[in-house]
């Protein structure tokens, strides 16, 4: 008797579901559909429709650190197949916060300010505004990117650039492999640092967003957000003042549409960090 009462209890819909729902799976509904609550949809949707585009260079001993620090090494430890029969392998790494894809987070340039571990993941996950200035960086690889450039995107889409990441195509991302064509100069050292050429953000127009408008994050696909004949790195000043993050060495931006891709943008969590490693991603609407 007791058995047939537990059964009938099992067999009531509701239970079902919550018994269902607790095992972490997608109830169903009787006609066997996936009965999904809106929240789930919601998230679920841009990742299934999506192409995904990762706009992170790998780091290997090629990846460009500034001139004045030493590049990404890899020590390789175990790797083998051990006594006991499985196979196992596992390295060590060593770099500075800032090289290769990374983030700047705001105190690298500005007195208590937040570190990597406390820039709010709002900051890190939203709508890509793409500003494109590939055009006049081709022929000048000292330009720095005005507040008409970002006045250009905002009249083309209509709307202005609040609650985006901004990220900026100049085109030096495709010389990623060249050092020299990237940087302007393929020599290491502080003497090189003089010889840095390559574009990045006019210190008017990081005053303009950061006074004027309300952006989560910026990037760019150059090694600092601040040109690299820049001797006193006012936009990185600006911009780490209040508290916007900076990507930098952004790769494969000519993938993006100039709107409508989703970016996240997620650091190692290096706790008082200036800066970190970075994987950074974007999703793209159907
Ligand atoms: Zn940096």
């Amino acid at each position: 008797m007791r058995w047939f009462a537990l059964i009938t209890l099992i067999a009531v819909p509701g239970w079902v579901t919550l018994a269902t729902v607790a095992r972490g799976q997608t109830p169903r509904d009787a006609t066997g559909q996936n009965k999904e609550t809106p929240s789930a949809s919601f998230v679920r949707q841009p990742l299934a429709s999506g192409r995904m585009v990762d706009l992170t260079h790998s780091f290997d001993r090629h990846t460009v650190y500034w001139p004045t620090e030493a590049g990404f090494k890899l020590i390789r430890n175990a790797a083998g197949v051990t006594k006991q029969g499985y196979y196992y392998a596992a390295n060590r790494f060593e770099a500075a916060e800032h090289g290769g894809t990374h983030v700047d987070a705001p105190i690298h340039f500005f007195q208590d300010r937040d570190t990597v571990d406390k820039i709010p993941l709002t900051r890190l996950v939203g709508e890509a505004a793409v500003v494109d200035v590939t055009e006049p960086c081709a022929s000048n690889r000292d330009y720095q990117i005005d507040i008409e450039d970002l006045r250009r995107w905002e009249k083309n889409h209509n709307r202005q650039l609040v609650d985006v990441i901004v990220l900026l195509r100049t085109g030096m991302g495709r010389f990623w492999h060249d050092r020299r064509r990237y940087l302007g100069t393929d020599k290491t050292g502080q003497a090189a640092v003089a010889e840095l050429h390559f574009p990045g953000l006019a210190p008017t127009a990081a005053r303009w967003l950061v006074e004027q408008r309300a952006i989560k994050a910026i990037g760019i696909d150059t090694a600092s957000i601040d040109y690299g004949q820049s001797k006193r790195f006012r936009s990185h000043v600006t911009l780490c003042e209040h508290n916007v993050p900076v990507f930098e060495n952004v790769a494969k931006l000519e993938e993006l549409p100039t709107a409508g891709a989703t970016v996240v943008a997620l650091p190692m969590k290096i706790a008082g960090g200036s800066g970190a490693p970075l994987r950074i991603v974007a999703i793209l609407g159907k």
